[in-house]
C-alpha cells in the first residue's frame, strides 16, 4: 500500500462523514468518551471498529498478537488504567478471531526468538482452560478468548478500577465475517 493510497482513502473517508455530518471533526477535538475498551489481535484482518461499524470515539482500542492480557504488559496495564480510571468505560471487550495466527504459533510451538515468550504465553492460557495442542485450532482460539477474559478479571488493574464494568468475550469468525458473542 502507498502513502498516496492512504490519503485517498482518507480524502474518501473525510468526505463521506461530513456530507453526512459537517461539524463531525470538530466536535471529535472536544475530547472521547468511548463506552468500550476493546483488546484485540492486531491481525490486519479484523479491525474491531471496521467490523462492528463502530464510528470514531466509540472505542478505546488496545491490539497485540493473539488479545493477550499480561500483568507484566506495561502497554496493556497503562491503557487499562487510562480506560477505566480516567474514560470510564461501560465494557471491556476480548475480542478474538477463527485462523488466528498467534493461536496457530502455541499450537505449532514457534521457536523464533523474539516470538518465543509471547508464544509461550498464548499456549499457557488455553493449557489452563484445559487444552493442549492436539486440539482443533478454533477450539483454541476460544479458549485463549476465555483465558483473557480470566485474566481480566484477575488484573489487579480492572480489580483496583473496574469493579462495576463488565468484561466481555467476542469471537470474529473470517470466514463469514460474523461476530459472535462467547458465554464466558
Ligand atoms: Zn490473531
Amino acid at each position: 500500500m502507498s502513502s498516496d493510497r492512504l490519503v485517498k482513502g482518507n480524502q474518501s473517508f473525510t468526505s463521506k462523514i461530513l456530507e453526512q455530518d459537517p461539524i463531525f471533526f470538530e466536535n471529535l477535538k472536544t475530547g472521547q468518551s468511548p463506552e468500550y475498551f476493546v483488546i484485540s489481535c492486531s491481525d490486519s484482518r479484523v479491525s474491531p471498529s471496521v467490523i462492528s461499524e463502530s464510528p470514531l470515539g466509540t472505542m478505546f482500542v488496545h491490539r497485540n498478537i493473539a488479545n493477550q492480557v499480561r500483568e507484566n504488559d506495561e502497554s496493556l496495564t497503562s491503557s487499562l488504567y487510562y480506560a477505566l480510571a480516567h474514560l470510564k468505560v461501560k465494557k471491556v471487550i476480548i475480542k478474538g478471531h477463527t485462523e488466528c495466527g498467534g493461536v496457530a504459533a502455541a499450537k505449532a510451538g514457534n521457536e523464533e526468538p523474539y516470538l518465543k515468550s509471547w508464544i509461550g504465553g498464548i499456549k499457557e492460557g488455553f493449557t489452563n482452560q484445559g487444552h493442549s495442542t492436539e486440539d482443533d485450532l478454533n477450539e483454541l482460539v476460544k479458549a485463549n478468548v476465555k483465558a483473557q477474559v480470566e485474566q481480566m478479571r484477575q488484573h489487579p488493574v480492572y480489580k483496583e478500577y473496574g469493579k462495576d464494568t463488565e468484561v466481555e468475550g467476542y469471537l470474529f469468525h473470517l470466514g463469514s465475517g460474523k461476530l459472535e458473542k462467547l458465554d464466558v
